[in-house]
């Protein structure tokens, strides 16, 4: 079977079959992806298969992305419904020197060479729930409101997005904060059989596998909570800095928490700085938090409500960010170790002057997201792969553009300002941030050793033993098909 799939693969490297079509298929690698198609098919896949000689229509559809500059051209799009056919498309990758990437909410983008396959886990979308012992159990093909829109009716609270779109399986992989991080602190559940992989998974960028269920400690909804936005003017955001510094922060509890930012909201895109509150408990504690935000300083906006449960927590910020015709986003994040009013003050200056100067990037924001600090950190920091254990808030810079051409404005403005963050950690704390986004996920790079630390070593012993051939790609494996080529050349 092995050799047959091989040599037909030779066969599979012509052009493809709509030569008007421009990919970025490399001169040494042109594939006719029906073929490839025929020949997974052949291999006993049997659910629905898009190639990328489908376009415009289908494929268009399939590799669509949360950000337009995030979606790569895959050569096959798969849609397993069994965990069976997700082993055949793994091992018909490994065989015919294909690598695999994997979709699970489409909020990120993983590097994708054009002889990749894209496993789309769609069809993983099952949600239960075992109130006994108070775990819920979904498909990897979840978003997080699929989840809380099963977990919320019982009862039930889980540490997750913030957002209801974000995928379970890069939120798992590759992010891992909540608003009830400071709660319950990160995903901390343990694993007997595989520790290894269990460890890998939580915040090692799904480059092990595919995952296609997790089951997660869940909470007995914690009530009502406060959430939305309060906008201030710029010349109230000293009086914003200090009053958080101040007043909000030495009497935050696990129950509060807060992401700043600066938006240019439509239709006027003046620029704001928000604060988008959460605030659980009953009525006169929400009104006696929510009064330190507003008491002192009148918000020009208050588009601050109650919600009942994640769901409602979860649509808070929608259409908040919604710039019409802002596709395209890059991120900077960088940990921080504290809400400094100079760091912020400075950030605040680069981004209000950019997003002034550059028209088609007015959608770019800077977040600093403000969890409560101590149950992030109350884990050693090897306890997962995402070392950052130190108790930190985390800043986040996007970059947004409306066409390539102000892809580098963007990318820049997302980069420079994250550098920006950084400097000013160094400069307080005497020690590097961890970052992520932007070229950090290079396990090479000395960016990367300060985010993963002494982790960073394990990370990539475990990507040798388990995945040895490269096929998985993810942000951190950016092990590409030449590299592949490179390793199995070297092994002939
Ligand atoms: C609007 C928005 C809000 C966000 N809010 C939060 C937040 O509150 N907290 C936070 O921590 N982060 C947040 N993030 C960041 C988010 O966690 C990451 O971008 C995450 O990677 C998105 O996951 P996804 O499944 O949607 O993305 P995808 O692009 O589908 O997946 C990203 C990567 O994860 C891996 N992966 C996904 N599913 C699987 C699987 N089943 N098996 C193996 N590997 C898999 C793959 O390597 C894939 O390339 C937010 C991002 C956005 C855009």
């Amino acid at each position: 079977m092995v050799s047959t799939l091989i040599n037909a693969f030779e066969d599979l490297r012509t052009a493809e079959p709509n030569g008007s079509l421009k990919f970025r298929t490399s001169a040494k690698w042109p594939i006719n992806t029906d073929k490839v198609r025929q020949a997974l098919k052949e291999a006993g896949f049997s659910s629905k298969i898009v190639a990328r000689c489908d376009v415009p229509n289908e494929y268009s559809a399939a590799i669509y992305r949360w950000a337009e500059n995030l979606q790569g051209l895959p050569a096959l799009v798969v849609y397993p419904e069994t965990e069976d056919q997700i082993s055949i498309t793994v091992k018909f990758a490994a065989e015919n020197k294909f690598t695999i990437s994997v979709r699970c909410g489409g909020h990120n983008g993983a590097p994708m060479a054009p002889e990749t396959i894209l496993v789309d886990m769609r069809h993983f979308n099952s949600v239960k729930v075992n109130q006994e012992t108070c775990q819920l159990t979904f498909g990897g093909g979840c978003n997080w409101g699929e989840v809380y829109e099963v977990a919320n009716p019982v009862g039930l609270e889980a540490v997750g997005g913030g957002y209801w779109g974000v995928g379970v399986g890069g939120w798992h992989t590759g992010g891992g904060y909540s608003w009830l991080s400071g709660k319950h602190g990160m995903v901390t559940a343990s694993e007997a059989e595989n520790p290894d992989l269990f460890w890998s998974i939580r915040g090692g960028h799904g480059q092990l596998g595919v995952i296609t269920e997790f089951t997660t400690q869940a909470y007995p909804n914690g009530g009502q909570a406060l959430t939305g936005m309060l906008g201030y003017r710029p010349d109230q955001l000293s009086q914003v800095l200090d009053m958080l510094n101040e007043r909000f922060f030495p009497v935050r509890t696990s129950q509060e928490s807060l992401v700043l930012g600066f938006v240019r909201c439509p239709p006027h895109y003046q620029p704001v700085v928000a604060i988008m509150p959460w605030i659980q408990g009953d009525d006169a504690y929400i009104a006696k938090i929510k009064s330190i935000f507003t008491d002192t300083i009148q918000p020009m906006v208050d588009r601050t409500f109650i919600a009942h449960d994640q769901v409602q927590v979860s649509h808070g910020a929608d259409g908040m960010f919604a710039v019409p015709g802002a596709k395209r986003k890059v991120d900077g994040l960088t940990t921080i170790g504290d809400l400094w009013p100079e760091m912020a003050l400075e950030a605040w200056q680069k981004w209000e002057e950019y997003t002034a100067n550059v028209p088609d990037c007015r959608g770019s924001v800077v977040l600093f997201e403000c969890h409560s600090r101590v149950k992030i950190a109350s884990k050693p920091s090897d306890a997962t792969a995402w070392g950052a254990r130190d108790p930190h808030y985390y800043a986040v810079c996007t970059g947004t553009s409306m066409t390539p051409v102000t892809d580098q404005y963007a990318e820049a403005f997302a980069l420079e300002t994250a550098e920006l963050i950084a400097a000013h950690h160094l400069a307080k704390t005497g020690k590097p941030t961890r970052q992520w986004g932007l070229g950090r996920m290079n396990p090479d790079t000395q960016e990367f050793t300060y985010s993963y630390a002494t982790n960073r070593d394990r990370l990539k012993q475990l990507k040798e033993e388990y995945d040895p051939l490269g096929v998985f790609q993810s942000p951190l494996g950016q092990q590409t098909h030449s590299t592949l080529l490179a390793k199995l050349d070297k092994g002939k």
